[in-house]
């Protein structure tokens, strides 16, 4: 049986990648750094539903300690991870001379560090198997930019270089790297916006509606698939036609 590692994946979009895997018969490690009820139960429905491991693994993505703590209890349960989904992520709302040193750090820690940390780990064990599928979710606000979240769009335009560069690395081992560009999807992460603005961005959407984590989801398992199986370092945009 294939594994996946779903970094982030006791909420919002994680979650719904997670479940999204598991469907498709992979075990599945659900990474969470504080909300450990939800990743556990996450696992628990995930295992109970279809029959396959499920495993919450408690790490903080952007301290590497951590991560390879993480790698070694995958190596210890699973031998390692056929797809690996970077999707950690933290955002923020201020002007650039506001944010202070400390958010800006935290910030490409989580979003971009991490991502390489993961991968990192990862990779050893895909290149023996000459095989291996690695997303990463980045964001709209990484193709375009956002006011006031210049530190965000930073780390997630990163991942996209991130991702192509790496593409090209471990592409002769038949190891594929990807990354979807979500739009605005109803979250955990939204909650800070108010009802007004939240209006305002569906508005701007052509398609009218906010995205759901499950259609970033379905992004993700098609990218995964063996129907994506020529497909490496593209950025998938999953945005009811909010960027084109
Ligand atoms: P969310 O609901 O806020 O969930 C964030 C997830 O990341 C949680 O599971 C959280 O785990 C985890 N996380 C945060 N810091 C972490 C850390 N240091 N180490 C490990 N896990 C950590 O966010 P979301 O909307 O699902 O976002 C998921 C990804 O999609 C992010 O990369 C985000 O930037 C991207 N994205 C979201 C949108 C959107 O509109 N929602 C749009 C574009 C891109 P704990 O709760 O366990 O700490």
């Amino acid at each position: 049986m294939k594994t996946a590692l779903v970094t982030g994946a006791s909420r919002g979009i994680g979650s719904a990648v997670a479940v999204a895997l598991a469907q498709m018969g992979y075990a599945v490690v659900i990474n969470y750094n504080k909300s450990k009820d939800r990743a556990e139960n996450l696992a628990k429905v995930i295992a109970e539903s279809y029959k396959i491991p499920a495993l919450a693994v408690k790490c903080d993505v952007s301290i590497p300690e951590q991560v390879s703590e993480m790698f070694s209890t995958i190596k210890e349960n699973f031998g390692g991870v056929d797809v690996l989904v970077n999707n950690a992520g933290i955002s923020s709302q201020k002007i650039l001379t506001d944010i202070t040193v400390e958010e800006w750090k935290n910030t490409m820690a989580v979003n971009l560090d991490g991502a390489f940390y993961c991968s990192k780990e990862a990779l050893p064990y895909m290149i023996s198997k000459k095989q291996g599928s690695i997303i990463n979710i980045s964001s709209m606000w990484g193709q375009v930019g956002a006011s006031c979240e210049v530190h965000y769009s930073t780390a997630k335009a990163g991942l996209m270089g991130f991702t192509k560069a790496l593409a090209k690395e471990v592409a002769p081992s038949n190891i594929r790297v990807n990354a979807v560009a979500p739009g605005v999807v109803m979250t955990d992460m939204m909650s800070s916006f108010d009802e007004n603005t939240v209006a305002e961005l569906k508005e701007e959407t052509p398609l009218q509606r906010l995205g759901t984590p499950k259609n970033i989801a379905d992004a993700v398992a098609f990218l995964v698939s063996d129907k994506a199986e020529f497909i490496t370092g593209q950025v998938l945009a999953v945005n009811g036609g909010f960027v084109i």
